[in-house]
């Protein structure tokens, strides 16, 4: 299984103007609302991390405008496209099928019933693009410009007799699996989010747009399981989310946020992605700023409901974030249930590493043999009795215990000096 290691790495997330590395933010999305701002009170003031303006696609809270909005009702315009040189092959609706119900559902389960995601196709036939696919010179990481640019112009041109942009919120790109080389050999598949660069369409930017290509079937017999996780991965950038993943792979993060790794088994996102999304109360987030030790319960951040998230402030662009992780909902590959404990660092763009994970467990070869699972960090979380030290800022997370019960709850002591 050597061969698929290479394959964790996965898509990129690629901003409006890549040449001058500056996203363009502050207008709005197809339907005039940004993210909204995530719960919020006075006391979690101090955990609101921000990075500077010119990181691309920061950790910070609150995600800034011109994202598409993560909560209640959001329309998904779904396209399924085809090339004189790569026509779809079979129903274009079947391709549909690859990614739905699939991604409404794990959007609907990993945000507790927030998120109501509906994917609409009101053009459901193959949408033959003027050009062969060779000539708009899509390739791994390509800018926005020029090729993109020309096929999404292309692609509302083609779909605008048939399409009212303004209904909607973002767009996904289904591409014909044909297009381009297998995703075992580069994965194409992108998101320009945020872009205020983007070609209009009935007088709304197309801001916010995902792009699937090839099929991340890894040969392990699972794609008509699995295979859909690329998408909900690229919806996480127009949702205003980095990438976890670095140019080593998933060894920052490992199979803890589907930022971080979207081949194999189900994962679900950080509880820090959950409170970006608007996912999660006030009342559900503790923020660690007083001095002395603190006791924090935590509850299984896949189930609905409760105490999910610690975070403890070391900056006003980082800190450690704290969560509860067990196999339930979306984490179907967890096979140590406990306290993942992470950094979060705002100032740190996408792909570079902007968050890391601790590894309880260092160098003990993890405790998952499941594919396309990064498995040194899959026995990362601690357990009572563990802890998690940085000395020189004075600070320890300790587990203190695992409640019994069906509550499932573990309490966690932060100490600060
Ligand atoms: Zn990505």
């Amino acid at each position: 299984m050597a061969a698929l290691a290479s394959v964790t790495v996965l898509t990129l997330a690629v901003s409006t103007s890549a040449d001058s590395g500056h996203l363009t933010t502050g207008t709005t999305t197809a339907t005039g609302a940004g993210p909204i701002p995530p719960a919020r009170s006075a006391a979690l003031a101090p955990c609101m991390i921000s990075g500077r303006t010119d990181v691309q696609m920061s950790e910070g809270v609150p995600t800034p405008a011109g994202y598409s909005r993560s909560t209640g009702t959001v329309r998904a315009l779904t396209l399924m496209i085809d090339f004189s040189d790569a026509p779809g092959p079979g129903s274009a609706l079947d391709r549909f099928r690859e990614f739905f119900p699939q991604t409404r559902e794990w959007f609907r389960t990993s945000s507790y019933g927030r998120l109501d995601y509906r994917a609409e196709t009101p053009v459901n036939g193959w949408l033959r693009m003027p050009k062969p696919f060779r000539a708009y010179g899509t390739e791994r990481g390509a800018p926005f410009d020029p090729g993109y640019r020309d096929l999404v112009q292309d692609i509302v041109a083609a779909a605008d007799p048939r399409v009212d942009f303004r209904r909607y919120d973002f767009l996904n790109v289904l591409m014909t699996p044909n297009a381009g080389p297998s995703a075992l050999d580069t994965v194409l598949s992108v998101t320009f989010a945020g872009n205020t660069e983007a070609p209009v369409a009935d007088g709304v930017p197309v801001a916010n747009a995902s792009f699937v290509y090839s099929r991340q079937d890894d040969g392990s017999g699972s794609y008509d399981r699995t295979g859909y996780r690329v998408l909900p991965h690229e919806n996480g950038h127009v949702f205003g989310l980095p990438d976890l993943y670095t140019q080593e792979g998933g060894g920052a993060v490992g199979h803890w946020d589907i930022m971080s790794e979207d081949w194999g088994a189900n994962n679900d996102l950080l509880g820090w992605h959950k409170w970006k999304l608007g996912w999660l109360d006030a009342t559900q987030v503790g923020c660690a700023t007083a001095p002395g030790t603190t006791e924090y319960t935590l509850t299984p951040l896949a189930r609905a409901g409760g105490p999910k998230l610690v975070f403890v402030p070391v900056s006003p662009k980082t800190g450690y974030a704290v969560e509860l992780r067990t196999r339930a909902g979306n984490d179907e590959t967890v096979c140590r249930p406990g306290v993942l404990i992470y950094r979060v660092d705002a100032d740190i763009d996408t792909g570079m590493g902007p968050i890391r994970v601790y590894d309880s467990h260092q160098d003990s070869g993890g405790c998952t043999r499941s594919p396309n699972v990064h498995a040194e960090l899959s026995d990362a979380p601690f357990k009572p009795g563990e802890d998690f030290r940085d000395p020189k800022r004075g600070i320890r997370i300790a587990v203190a215990g695992a409640g019994a019960g069906a509550s499932g709850e573990y309490r966690v002591l932060v100490s600060r000096r």
